[in-house]
């Protein structure tokens, strides 16, 4: 498929509390090269895990959703190795709609600004949470993997303290009865006996 119009998808989550304020659903990407020590999802790694799906399918999938949502968060995975298509999908989705996006990248907030087309997809997104997660500064609140990570709010939507207020873990169970542990600081199957 065209690399700008298609996404390598590792999940989709239709529903969650846990991963930016209000209602929103969840792109977890699939892909990654920066190998931080200690990542929560090594799964999401390899370049050509997941599955590939066409970015006119995903904006279908996510008006459909749109009353039942206030936002699309997404994540990985290192969403801005994808970031033509991802671009591509959510200016077609704020063409349609007025969802709140947010982003978690392992780039630094410099690594991201000297990416090529990174004007135009920032222009798309309300909060950025940038840079790798370090397992010695582990922080897992607010949104925020480590306290090295710096939080970007690009649009007037949210404020620091609605990132605060943002639950730290949830379960999701889907129709097919798979269940899903996510947020900044997500329960473990060891810990909690699930
Ligand atoms: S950027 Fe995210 S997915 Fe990639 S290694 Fe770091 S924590 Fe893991």
């Amino acid at each position: 498929m065209n690399p700008a119009t298609a996404l390598r998808l590792h999940h989709f989550e239709p529903l969650s509390l846990a991963n930016g304020p209000g209602r929103r659903a969840v792109l977890w990407l699939q892909g990654c090269t920066l190998a931080c020590p200690g990542c929560f999802n090594p799964q999401t790694h390899p370049l050509e895990g997941g599955q590939q799906i066409a970015i006119t399918d995903l904006l279908q999938e996510l008006l459909l959703l749109r009353p039942t949502l206030d936002g699309l968060t997404i994540s990985g995975g290192e969403p801005l190795l994808q970031l033509p298509a991802l671009t591509n999908l959510l200016q077609a989705l704020h063409r349609q709609t007025p969802l709140s996006v947010l982003l978690f990248s392992g780039f630094t907030w410099t690594q991201i600004q000297a990416m090529p087309g990174s004007p135009a997809l920032l222009a798309e997104i309300d909060v950025l949470l940038a840079g790798p997660y370090q397992a010695k500064q582990r922080l897992a609140h607010g949104l925020l993997g480590s306290a090295n990570k710096t939080v970007h709010l690009l649009s007037s939507r949210y404020q620091l303290t609605d990132l605060q207020a943002t639950p730290p873990a949830e379960v999701c169970i889907d129709e097919t009865g798979q269940i899903v542990l996510s947020g900044i600081d997500p329960l473990t199957w060891n810990d909690h006996e699930l």
